[in-house]
């Protein structure tokens, strides 16, 4: 919470890039809801940049700050604190400031179940295959085993990091898998978090064996294309990771901020977005 009312919120997210982030659009936008006064600017940070942005970013008075790529798992070493759900994410996207020092958090796998629920997605016992084994899987992976899901395989281009993945969680409802045409069963959610629709690289996507698993792209604009098209192809029912952007977003809002983002000013962010 703001300690004075007038007093304006000093928030930035940092990457490399950054120019495409929409960050500060969500960010504003809660904030003229909210009738709170931010400031959230973009800061192009290299890795060998991270540490200095973010030292003169405290020192000008920064009151919180969201992470991107792909700083989300060097950034730990700077936080005082981690949440529960960073430390088990292995992976911070949200920096807050407390009164000792820096917290670090991971707001996407919340964010992710609530644009799931508000799509009226099943997760209890439900199979999940998991494209990608990046930071944002990190992220998402604790949160779907929380909800209840019955088990989930994480496919990777570099098996690997899959393999990596999976012994940090050690959890027997998730295993490791290299990117093959066909993982022998049904799934009942497929979720596509790769960063290869960003480079306009070909995925080699499974075979559907049967069934049709709801199919979400945690991209989105023309990053989420041909995943969205495929699945669309396959009759499944599909969706690109903009409303998981606004629900991470307004997790971090309210860490930074303590207030609450309705499901319907979500809803109203998500449309401002799509047009
Ligand atoms: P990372 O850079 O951490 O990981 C990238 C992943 O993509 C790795 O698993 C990598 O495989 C894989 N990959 C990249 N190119 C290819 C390719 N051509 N073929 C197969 N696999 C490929 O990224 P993140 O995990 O942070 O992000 C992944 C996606 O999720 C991005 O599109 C990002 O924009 C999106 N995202 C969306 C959010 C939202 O709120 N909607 C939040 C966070 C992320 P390998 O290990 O083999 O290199």
């Amino acid at each position: 919470m703001p300690d004075h009312p007038a007093r304006v919120l000093k928030l930035a997210v940092f990457g490399d890039p950054i120019a495409h982030s929409r960050s500060p659009e969500l960010h504003r936008f809660f904030a003229a809801a909210t009738g709170l006064s931010i400031s959230y600017e973009r800061i192009h940070a290299r890795a060998d940049e991270l540490a200095t942005k973010l030292h003169a970013f405290i020192a000008a008075g920064g009151h919180g700050a969201n992470i991107t790529v792909p700083h989300k798992q060097a950034v730990m070493a700077h936080c005082d604190q981690l949440s529960a759900r960073a430390v088990r994410a292995a992976a911070v996207n949200t920096l807050a400031r407390s009164d000792s020092g820096w917290l670090g958090d991971n707001t996407d796998g919340a964010g992710l179940l609530l644009d799931l629920q508000d799509k009226g997605v099943e997760l209890t016992g439900a199979a999940v295959l998991i494209i990608g084994a990046g930071g944002a899987t990190r992220g998402i992976v604790p949160a779907l085993l929380d909800a209840g899901v019955g088990h989930i395989v994480v496919a990777n281009r570099s098996a690997a990091k899959a393999q990596d993945l999976v012994q940090t969680l050690a959890d027997s409802r998730v295993v490791a898998s290299a990117l093959k045409p066909g993982y022998g069963e049904t799934f009942d959610l497929l979720i596509h978090a790769t960063a290869a629709g960003h480079h306009n690289s070909a995925l080699p996507l499974p075979e559907i064996l049967s069934g049709h698993p709801y199919c979400y792209d945690l991209s989105y604009g023309t990053a989420s294309h041909n995943f969205l098209h495929w699945a669309a192809q396959h009759g499944c029912r599909h969706c690109d990771g903009l409303g998981m952007l606004v629900a991470q977003a307004a997790e971090s809002f309210k860490l930074w901020t303590d207030q609450t983002i309705s499901p319907e000013l979500r809803a109203a962010l998500f449309r401002q977005l799509q047009q």
